[in-house]
């Protein structure tokens, strides 16, 4: 058995790694990533490594994203606590998580029903009662709550789906990992309303899962 106090210390190691070693800089960021209890993200017999600084499997071919992959993505997403923010791919929720501290509101999309139902009742467990999972393809964005302010994808695909796009606010950002099916570039993408124009960046090699469905890969 760890206690709580043992998860606490070995978290906050973590943000210092992810701090002196991968230089994320984001002081909302690091607090948040300090704050969010990624051990309950993970199954029990995982937890002792709930802090380490690698991907863990959750199930369903599916995995927690590494520490510093969370953070990266979520620097570049530049989420402020006025804005509604749209996720792709729940998967643990860990991400969820983090964005629930930092936003306004957040909707979350996961295509596997197993996993968004223990996503859920995890999130309800640990109090995060702004955001909301769906179990939904989350290539089709979530039409109801658009436009987003921010909307992070958080599985590789092969280009930006039309609608995650579509369904941007103005001065609205998008991050996704978008390549091949095994290795992707991180790309941001803003909408610039004055100007009609949206900006594509094209940052760091990331490794995801794919991204499955209507505007995504095919299934295999
Ligand atoms: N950030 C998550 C890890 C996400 S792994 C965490 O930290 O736990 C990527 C997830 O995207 C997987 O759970 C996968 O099932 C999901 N996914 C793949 N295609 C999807 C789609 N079209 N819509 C919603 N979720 C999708």
């Amino acid at each position: 058995m760890i206690v709580a106090s043992e998860f606490a210390y070995q978290r906050r190691r973590m943000v210092r790694r992810l701090e002196k070693e991968f230089g994320v800089r984001d002081a909302r960021v690091l607090a948040a990533m300090g704050k969010v209890p990624r051990h309950r993200f993970v199954r029990p017999h995982l937890r002792s490594q709930a802090y380490s600084l690698h991907a863990l499997p959750i199930g369903e071919a599916q995995t927690i994203s590494q520490p510093s992959v969370v953070a990266r993505m979520t620097e570049l997403l530049a989420v402020e606590p006025e804005h509604g923010v749209l996720e792709i791919g729940t998967g643990s929720g860990y991400q969820t998580a983090i964005l629930g501290e930092l936003a306004r509101r957040v909707f979350s999309l996961e295509i596997v029903p197993g996993l968004a139902r223990e996503a859920i009742s995890r999130l309800r467990d640990l109090g995060y009662d702004n955001v909301k999972v769906q179990a939904f393809d989350g290539t089709l964005g979530l039409a109801q709550a658009a436009p987003y302010d921010r909307i992070l994808v958080a599985a590789g695909a092969p280009a930006a789906p039309r609608p995650l796009l579509a369904q941007l606010a103005p001065g609205g950002r998008l991050v996704i990992p978008e390549g091949g099916r095994d290795v992707q570039q991180l790309v941001v993408y803003d909408y610039d309303k004055l100007a009609q124009t949206v900006r594509r960046r094209v940052g760091e090699e990331v490794r995801f899962v794919p991204l499955v469905g209507r505007h995504g890969w095919d299934k295999e």
